[in-house]
């Protein structure tokens, strides 16, 4: 028997994320635990950040291989077993039916029941990516992905239709989930700096990382949080 968190009740969960690294900046301590609880946990790379350097000796195939090894490293740190990479183009993602299909696929064949992205209704929030991915994975959830008459290809595709029963939200204006992630930090650490490409060897990072978790438990009694925005599907 896997342990029971007090902030959850289920088996698996889905990380829908726009960009390498963005599932283990919003919420490395919290798939680290859930990973250490017994939970399964599966990200989905929309783009794999072929745009995601300053450097103009690397070519765009270059810089999605590096990028690719460097996401499926950081997820092995923290017992993520399976990455899936849906190859965008990083800073063209558009929440379109092409999109929302494909991560309705994800949805049928990993079955999770906690669905994890970005926020995709925060005000004034800038990166068109994380948006159009978070807007994509919320309209993936529900109809598409329980009715059958959705992408019906899939079933074709021996993939049957599937409920997610809770969506979290992360980067949220207003969170109502704070997970304490104080004994799994060294592992949000560790994953991250899987990402050389990104943060080089973390020094300028990680403080800033390490303030924004702790200002996400200032309300409440951890040391560092990291916190979701949720929703209970009650269809
Ligand atoms: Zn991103």
């Amino acid at each position: 028997m896997s342990e029971r968190l007090p902030w959850d009740g289920h088996d698996r969960y889905l990380l829908v994320v726009a960009h390498p690294d963005d599932a283990e900046f919003s919420s490395g301590g919290t798939i680290a635990r859930l990973v250490k609880a017994g939970r399964e946990v599966t990200i989905v790379q929309v783009t794999s950040g072929d745009k995601g350097t300053p450097r103009r000796d690397l070519t765009t195939q270059e810089l999605v291989a590096l990028r690719e090894k460097e996401e499926e490293e950081a997820a092995r740190r923290l017992g993520v077993k399976t990455v899936e990479f849906l190859h965008k183009t990083d800073g063209e993602v558009e929440p379109n039916l092409e999109l929302r299909g494909e991560i309705v696929r994800m949805i049928r064949r990993h079955k999770p029941n906690v669905l994890i992205t970005h926020d995709p209704f925060r005000a004034y929030a800038f990166h068109p990516d994380h948006r159009g991915v978070g807007l994509a994975a919320h309209d993936a959830v529900y109809p598409s992905a329980r009715d059958p008459l959705f992408f019906p290809e899939h079933l074709e595709e021996g993939l049957e239709p599937h409920k997610v029963n809770e969506i979290w939200y992360f980067n949220a204006e207003h969170p109502d989930l704070f997970v304490d992630i104080t004994g799994t930090w060294d592992d949000k650490v560790d994953s991250l700096c899987a990402h050389v490409s990104q943060i080089g060897d973390g020094v300028e990072v990680f403080p800033r990382v390490r303030e924004r978790c702790a200002e996400m438990a200032k309300d409440v009694d951890f040391e560092l949080a990291e916190a979701f925005k949720t929703v209970v599907m009650r269809m």
